[in-house]
């Protein structure tokens, strides 16, 4: 790297992630090889199109390239058709929404709000997708979880063109099987055509592991990025058991809403999913899922209000359980290495930009190597430390005492079944 500022900037950046515990649980360190593959020569490549059909010549190897991302996607999510080109999740959701409203007027969509756990994307006021359609909402029962009824109910209510499950910031398993019936069952009803469709970014790692229901088995189309649980590089992703479907999410995506695909970033995500595929990244998933579970258990054994888990993820009060906001616990934990994120609670009444809790998950820990007895230290060392019964320096000693017997994050390699 010969510009030396940003040659800085990455030095210390890497300082910073290997000194740290990092609890977003949207982050995750995808593999050398993946970031090899982002950081080669790929990048040079136009190839506005598809594998065989592009706009430019010389395409022949960055067509294998994505031909090899699609079928791996094909394989790991047990669909037929895969589009492997959205540069992000949002991008991902704004051809999906597209490919699935196209015709339909000003289109209605029935969504989880943000403040609820949901996504910009699903309908927030600043986001196109409240100025593209009409988004409704649906609420969580009382106890925090989806409550299917409530949702059937308010699907008769609203009577939208398309309803969307999957989060950011849900905790709980998703009956994705449920909403196929509860949509099912209203098409048949009122002879309608309501769409459904899953934004499995979170779970994506999850699913791939088999670790939860498959949406792409019930939805009619998924989004997901590839950067979070899925371990992956920075980028979006759509799937759909539809192959006519398949032919409009293609086009909603180029030329609709993107140009040049990124080859240098679709090669990153052939080689993640070619490690998604393999047996370890089950036992990995396995690994994120216990050591959130006792990571949250211990919470609510030392008397602070936690969500619940089923997934990599949880969601803490802090208000109630240390009289301080998300946005001051995230700026404390940050003091001493923790990276976490504010986030609203259920029924939360403070504003999105202070928020009543913060989000903790796993993943990116369990990549460099924590084990359950470091989710259970960590657990403590955050109730300690934002409780005031110890010094910033003695936790701070603490976190990096913790992170040393960890992996680099420079060196992580994962087992691949593509050796
Ligand atoms: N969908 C969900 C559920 C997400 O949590 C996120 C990211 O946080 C996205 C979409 C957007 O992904 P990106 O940041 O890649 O646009």
């Amino acid at each position: 790297m010969r510009d030396s500022a940003i040659r800085k900037i990455i030095e210390e950046e890497t300082r910073r992630q290997d000194d740290g515990i990092e609890l977003i649980a949207s982050e995750n360190y995808p593999s050398r090889s993946v970031r090899e593959a982002q950081g080669s020569i790929l990048t040079a490549k136009y190839a506005e199109g598809y594998p065989g059909r592009r706009y430019y010549g010389g395409c022949e190897y960055v067509d294998e390239a994505e031909s090899i991302a699609i079928e791996r996607a094909r394989e790991l999510f047990r669909v037929p058709y895969a589009n492997v080109q959205p540069h992000s999740g949002s991008q991902a959701n704004f051809a999906c929404f597209h490919a699935l409203l196209k015709g339909r007027g000003r289109a209605k969509i029935l969504a989880l709000e943000l403040n609820d756990g949901g996504h910009l994307t699903h309908g927030s006021p600043v986001s196109f997708s409240s100025d593209l359609y009409d988004v409704s909402f649906y609420p969580l029962g009382e106890d925090g979880r989806l409550d299917y009824p409530v949702i059937e109910k308010r699907l008769g209510e609203t009577k939208p063109d398309l309803l969307l499950a999957g989060y950011s910031a849900y905790p709980y398993e998703i009956s994705f099987s449920t909403l196929r019936e509860i949509v099912d069952r209203h098409n048949e009803r009122f002879g309608t055509s309501v769409r459904f469709m899953v934004d499995m970014a979170h779970i994506a790692g999850i699913v791939a592991a088999g670790l939860c229901e498959n949406p792409c088995l019930y939805a009619d189309a998924v989004t997901s990025t590839t950067h979070k649980t899925l371990r992956g590089p920075r980028g979006g992703l759509i799937l759909s058991r539809d192959m006519e479907l398949g032919k409009a999410i293609s086009s909603a995506v180029f030329p609709y809403s993107q140009g040049g695909p990124l080859e240098h970033v679709i090669a990153g995500k052939a080689v993640a999913f070619g490690e998604a595929l393999h047996p370890a990244f089950r036992e990995y998933m396995e690994k994120v899922l216990r050591n959130t579970a006792l990571a949250a258990e211990e919470f609510r054994r030392l008397g602070v209000r936690s969500s619940g888990t089923e997934t990599h993820l949880f969601l803490l009060d802090v208000l109630s359980s240390y009289g301080i906001t998300g946005r001051e616990a995230q700026t404390r934990l940050e003091s001493i290495g923790i990276t976490t994120n504010k986030n609203m609670i259920h029924g939360d009444r403070m504003r999105p930009k202070d928020a009543s809790g913060i989000r903790l998950g796993f993943a990116a820990a369990t990549s460099r190597g924590a084990s359950e007895e470091d989710a259970v230290r960590i657990a403590r060392l955050i109730h300690g430390f934002l409780k005031g019964d110890v010094d910033e320096g003695k936790t701070r000693e603490e976190v990096l005492s913790i992170v040393r017997a960890w992996r680099n994050i420079e060196d992580l390699e994962y087992p691949t079944t593509a050796c």
